[in-house]
């Protein structure tokens, strides 16, 4: 009895909770002295976080929203935040700024050109948020020295990021260096090169960037998921700089280091996970974070794959799959004095296929220092183009599919007949057949007739 009357109780109350839930709008033929109702919607999400609390909804129409310098909401140091998100949701009660449903908002920063300051399209200073379903466009470098704008940058925490479009800009598609627990989901960063600032080769333009700073902060489980990045000047993903460890899940990484028209540009690694080690004087964690980098694909960037970076420890690298980098699977590290680099040690590496490296399938593993002993390239398996439905690279950029999730193509998935079905080892992750196959891309198709068919890979919004 007691426990359906606290039923009823948790009912009502959260029937309640949800009837207070407050929504607006913004459209790009809005106004910041509306009412922000659906007829009467503001203009810019700035003024719509001041309307909203915990729980609250922001829809935002689609349309071309124009950013101009006077639409600057914040200018703090050499920064300039368009839009500058301080108000936190709570657990369970995050504040929504998503897409209107069947709408795509389109914001074109060109035009936002404050002299002598980095352009930070969206600065989100905080946290229970979920930002979902935005176009950025056009994001401006105007320094000529050192610097770096950003469509996103991240500084709060359980925040999830979801179908934003990055691109065509000379700014990182999205950046965190402070903040725990957020989930970045199928997002797509492509074609952002600055070619203003140093050698104008973009080089610290990446598609994603995770670099929580700070020891013992709780800046732990960041999650990337589903994400794509291509033609990005320098990296697709990097972690350079990241004191507790990133996980890279399902992400794609191609052509990165080149311009759209393979003009060479910055560093060009698809994932670059670890780093700090170059120099001996250089803070470092006190524990060094071991990153996860699974069920990604990395092809044709311009440098390495999947990469170690001279980081001072090992990351675990299971289920990936590289095609055409110039070394598809490099483990360098640098050794713990940080005096010098050397063949990776402390690595997993697991079920990982490659292909057709430029230079080297893999380059500075130390087999007896890593558990590295079921991959293509150290498994008596022969790869070759017969293993693929398809090598068709133009179907990576192809558009995702309707709820977000990445595009079903056919590229790199084995033939019902490759070698590579059921070469992998049982790991943990849930597969089809005797055994799981090597790679990204599990086979719907078993070796052994009798073996019973498990479900494929999670793909849940966690
Ligand atoms: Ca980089
Ligand atoms: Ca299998």
């Amino acid at each position: 009895m007691f426990y359906k009357v606290s039923l009823l109780v948790c009912c009502i109350s959260a029937i309640c909770s949800s009837l207070l839930a407050k929504v607006v709008f913004v459209a790009p033929t809005g106004n910041n002295a509306n009412a922000g109702t659906i007829t009467s919607p503001f203009l810019t999400i700035q003024r719509a976080q001041e309307a909203v609390s915990a729980g609250d909804t922001v829809y935002i129409r689609g349309g071309k929203y124009i950013m101009t310098d006077s639409l600057v909401a914040s200018f703090s140091g050499n920064w300039a935040y368009v839009t500058f998100l301080t108000k936190s949701g709570k657990p369970n009660k995050r504040i929504n700024y998503w897409a209107y449903p069947n709408e795509t908002p389109f914001f074109d920063y060109t035009a936002v050109k404050p002299a002598g300051y980095r352009v930070n399209a969206f600065q989100v200073n905080a946290s229970y948020l979920h930002i979902k379903g935005i176009e950025v466009v056009g994001v401006q470098v105007t320094q000529t020295n050192h610097t770096q704008s950003e469509c996103f940058e991240n500084q709060g925490s359980f925040n999830i990021y979801e179908m934003l479009k990055m691109h065509d800009g000379k700014a990182i598609g999205f950046y965190l260096n402070k903040g725990g627990n957020n989930l970045i989901l199928n997002c797509d960063a492509y074609n952002n090169w600055d070619n203003v600032s140093e050698n104008k080769l973009g080089g610290n333009v990446d598609g994603f960037g995770c670099h929580p700073k700070g020891d013992s902060l709780g800046y732990v489980n960041n999650v990337f998921k589903g994400c794509r990045a291509w033609f990005n000047s320098d990296d697709g993903y990097d972690c350079i700089n990241a004191f507790e460890a990133t996980t890279f899940e399902n992400c794609w990484s191609f052509f990165n280091g080149y311009s759209s028209s393979f003009t060479s540009l910055g560093d060009g690694n698809g994932f670059k996970a670890g780093g700090y080690g170059l120099s001996a004087t250089r803070a470092i964690p006190s524990s060094m974070p071991r990153n996860v980098i699974r069920f990604c694909l990395a092809v044709g960037n311009k440098a390495n794959g999947f990469y170690a970076n001279h980081h001072l420890g090992g990351s675990d690298w299971f289920n990936n799959t590289a095609n055409g980098n110039a070394i598809n699977f490099n483990m360098l590290n640098r050794s713990s004095s940080r005096q010098s680099d050397g063949a990776g040690y402390g690595h997993n590496l697991k079920n990982n296929l490659s292909y057709n490296a430029r230079v080297s399938e893999y380059a500075n593993i130390d087999f007896d220092a890593c558990n590295a002993d079921t991959n293509s390239f150290n498994l008596s398996v022969n790869v070759s183009k017969t293993d693929f439905i398809s090598l068709d690279q133009t179907l990576l950029s192809v558009p995702r599919q309707a709820d977000g999730s990445l595009p079903n193509i056919d590229f790199m998935k084995l033939t019902n007949n490759s070698s590579l079905i059921d070469k992998g080892e049982n790991i943990g992750f849930p597969f089809v057949g005797a055994a799981p196959d090597l790679g990204c891309f599990e086979s719907n198709y078993s070796k052994n007739p009798k073996a019973k068919r498990k479900v494929g890979i999670d793909k849940k919004v966690n």
